[in-house]
């Protein structure tokens, strides 16, 4: 017998996966901050501290298509809306424990994926020792492009990572200057809580941040994954 909601229950959010004709499920949201020595500098620490992480809703997933532009509106409450271009990891299987060398096995795929970060209202938090949901987690936080399959990715630890707004070059690095790689970080996240299905992991942001405004057009690359072109636009 079917459950009688007392409304509809919200849609699953779901990505499209290269080259595959079904939809990636997503579960949970999982961030890594300050995961680049050089990012972790510029945000004013050391750049050589443990892993920690934050999570976006599950339905801050912004779709980019691949050969599009995606239109993301400039959220409200903010005057310095970031960038923050990441690798993200797809969880295909989950697990709690899982070690380093196992990881591979849990792993479905890779996209390119941006946490926007409302930067003002994340420092105000900060100070405060209040927690980050207000700059993280906000609707359309987490454009996303197309899930690649793990199999169809030859070398993810060694890809190039950039961001272009308007043209120009903001965020250029490669994934192996990940201070947590990708098996290490979910090594440490499912010690703090059992991975499933579903789960994206987005693994921290290199150097180069800075802020965008409505007109703006952001290019993000990962060598071997589907590319996303997003525009912002006015509310
Ligand atoms: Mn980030």
């Amino acid at each position: 017998m079917s459950t009688n909601y007392t409304f509809a229950p919200s849609a699953t959010v779901s990505v499209p996966v290269v080259g595959a004709s079904s939809q990636f499920p997503v579960h949970r949201i999982y961030c890594v901050g300050r995961n680049y020595e050089e990012h972790a500098k510029e945000m004013g620490h050391s750049g050589r501290e443990a892993p920690f992480f934050f999570m976006k809703p599950a339905d801050s997933v912004f779709y980019a298509a691949p050969g599009a532009t995606a239109s993301m509106p400039y959220p409200s409450l903010t005057a310095n809306l970031h960038h923050e271009i990441e690798l993200v990891v797809a969880i295909g299987t989950g697990g709690r424990y899982i070690a380093a060398a196992d990881a591979h096995k849990h792993i479905y795929g890779y996209a390119v994926g941006l946490d926007m970060t409302r930067r003002d209202l994340q420092n105000d938090m900060k100070k405060a020792g209040r927690p980050w949901c207000i700059g993280k987690g906000f609707d359309h936080s987490a454009p996303l492009g197309a899930i690649t399959p793990a199999a169809h990715v030859p070398d993810i630890d060694h890809a190039a990572i950039a961001l272009s707004v308007n043209g120009g070059m903001r965020q250029i690095s490669s994934i192996a200057q990940l201070i947590w790689n990708v098996a290490e970080t979910i090594e440490q996240l499912s010690a703090a809580w059992e991975l499933q299905p579903g789960d994206l992991i987005f693994t921290g942001t290199p150097a180069g941040v800075g802020a965008v405004v409505a007109g703006d057009v952001m290019q993000g690359d990962i060598t071997g994954l589907a590319g996303i072109r997003v525009a912002v636009v006015a509310a």
